[in-house]
């Protein structure tokens, strides 16, 4: 099954994010991007791919070994960004430095389940607001987004999620996202 761990900002989080998000939507080419659903918005920490059946159990025992060696943390949602002219996101701000050793801790779990990982990519968080193929100028959307801050909250457990892609022609016929585990941090 095809797999991530992510944190999941609380829905009052996700809802302030949805009212700067509101406003993206009259911005020029707004139709022709691809929009992340709201139900799914998350904050990847690691993305496995594909995993085995067989590697489940020692991969849930290692990512919550990975879970109870990191305390809780704040965090919270700050302002935007894009990745080239493809992916425009939101932002972390607060304690960024303990969500990146979460990241590390839960790729760790993955590739000692035995997980092939990819080779360190610099970790980047963000959630993902939308996907774009047209050559939709992200520009204004990143600075509309530039005065965006969140409250805080206190990141307190973290999320295996399997994710099923979309059967052509089938559109949103079963959920994007199950959560298949779920560690609190500290415990
Ligand atoms: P879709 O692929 O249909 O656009 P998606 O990207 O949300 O949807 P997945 O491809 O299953 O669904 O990805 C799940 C999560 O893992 C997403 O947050 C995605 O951005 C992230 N992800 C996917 N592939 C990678 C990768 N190679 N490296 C890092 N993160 C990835
Ligand atoms: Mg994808």
């Amino acid at each position: 099954m095809r797999l991530f761990v992510a944190v999941l900002p609380p829905a009052a989080r996700l809802a302030e994010l949805g009212v700067a998000v509101d406003e993206l939507h009259t911005l020029p080419g707004a139709d022709r991007l691809r929009w992340a659903g709201r139900d799914d918005w998350h904050l990847t920490l690691a993305f496995l791919g594909e995993v085995a059946e067989d590697v489940l159990p020692d991969l849930h025992a290692r990512l919550a070994r990975a879970a109870h060696r990191t305390p809780p943390f704040g965090l919270r949602l700050h302002a935007g960004g894009r990745f080239g002219d493809r992916v425009l996101w939101a932002g972390v701000a607060g304690t960024t430095d303990a969500l990146r050793l979460l990241a590390e801790r839960a790729d760790a779990a993955a590739r000692r389940a035995g997980v092939p990982m990819d080779e360190h990519r610099r970790y980047h968080p963000h959630l993902t607001l939308a996907r774009s193929r047209a050559g939709v100028d992200l520009h204004p959307y990143v600075e509309s987004l530039a005065g965006f801050e969140g409250a805080g909250w206190e990141v307190g457990e973290v999320l295996l999620v399997r994710s099923r892609l979309p059967v052509a022609g089938v559109p949103g016929e079963t959920p994007r996202y199950e959560v298949v585990g779920r560690w609190g941090l500290g415990v």
